[in-house]
């Protein structure tokens, strides 16, 4: 059983790290942050309002929050971590930078974690010069503090003390953490999210569909079904009573069809770049972006709360959260 963290640090507070400081600060965790942006107050003020809003939504009695520190350097925000998420801007070598940083001034045992969408974590503890065996990803998903996935992917150097320690913390904050034994650039899920997002931009590219027409076709339909069941038990389903292997037999040799483009990734173009920002003006400018994070919010709450009801999938972290809250 690990040692209670009682403190974290936060390192880069934009929309993911402020997300972190938000779940972590709802969990009774005290949260040290770190960013260089005069504007981080604001930013993590927006976040923690939304967060505390999902979780009244969820029904999860009032929580017994930790405080939230903005600190003026990486050494006051790590310096005590028992924990460290660092969510800085996914560039290479100003990761490697702050993370050699990190390294320096974090307790021994402390983990620290990059929210990395898509960098290996080999790459980004080449300049660990203290303890590159206790970095590894811990890639969310926006918005941290209400959807439970965390990808889990260590690095060559990386030890296995310190994916068990990634795993029993991020479980601690009611997280889904999900062990990338492989590592791969992009881990799991943005590799099939990259997938569908070439198609769209292509479908758009082509003139075949408009930004709304696409996402139409995404949340009237697979989308709805995406979220309690992933493509293997959807396809199992698919191919009635004679399951995967029925489906497979069917519409296996469809793969072969010119269908897709999905290794091609269009040129993002001046123009490609103008159609997609004007089109998805037309289909969502009369929202300001913190209202669409409230309704997205309100809809995963219900979502969430459904699968909860129906003890189904994402619904099981929930229920684990509500029975340790309540
Ligand atoms: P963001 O631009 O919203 O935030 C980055 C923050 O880092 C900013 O607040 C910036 O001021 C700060 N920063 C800049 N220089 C810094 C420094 N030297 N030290 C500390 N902080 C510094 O970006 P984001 O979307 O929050 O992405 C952060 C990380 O999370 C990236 O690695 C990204 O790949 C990953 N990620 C993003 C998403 C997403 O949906 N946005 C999802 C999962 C993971």
């Amino acid at each position: 059983m690990m040692a209670t963290i009682e403190t974290v640090a936060v390192v880069g507070a934009g929309v993911i790290g402020s997300g972190w400081a938000a779940r972590f600060a709802l969990h009774g965790i005290d949260v040290k942050v770190y960013d260089p942006s005069s504007d981080t107050g604001r930013v993590l003020d927006g976040v923690l309002t939304n967060a505390r809003a999902a979780w009244d939504g969820l029904g999860l009695p009032p929580a017994d929050e930790g405080t939230v520190t903005i600190v003026d350097s990486i050494e006051g925000a790590v310096h005590d971590a028992g924990h460290v998420q660092e969510s800085a801007p996914e560039d290479l070598g100003l990761k490697q930078e702050i993370l050699a940083e990190i390294d320096e001034h974090a307790p021994v045992e402390t983990v620290i974690g990059s929210s990395t969408s898509g960098i290996r974590p080999s790459e980004l503890q080449v300049p660990l010069a203290h303890h590159p065996e206790r970095l590894l990803v811990g890639h969310p998903f926006n918005p941290v503090y209400l959807l439970p996935l965390v990808e889990v992917c260590g690095g060559e150097q990386t030890g296995d003390g310190a994916i068990t320690r990634a795993i029993d913390f991020y479980s601690s904050v009611s997280m889904k953490p999900l062990h990338v034994r492989v590592e791969i650039d992009a881990f799991i899920a943005d590799r099939l999210q990259e997938a569908l997002w070439r198609e769209a931009l292509w479908l758009v590219n082509d003139g075949v569909a408009t930004t709304e027409e696409i996402d139409d076709a995404i949340r009237y339909g697979f989308g709805l079904r995406s979220a309690q069941m992933g493509v293997f038990e959807t396809y199992r389903i698919a191919g009635g009573e004679g399951g995967l292997a029925h489906f497979l037999k069917q519409f296996g040799p469809t793969l072969a069809w010119p269908w897709t483009k999905l290794t091609d990734v269009p040129e993002l173009t001046d123009e490609l770049v103008d159609k997609l920002e004007s089109q998805s003006d037309a289909q969502s400018g009369h929202y300001r972006v913190g209202e669409l994070e409230r309704i997205r919010d309100r809809n995963l709450v219900g979502i969430l709360r459904a699968l909860e009801t129906n003890e189904w999938g994402a619904g099981q972290t929930l229920a684990r959260q509500r029975d340790r809250f309540l």
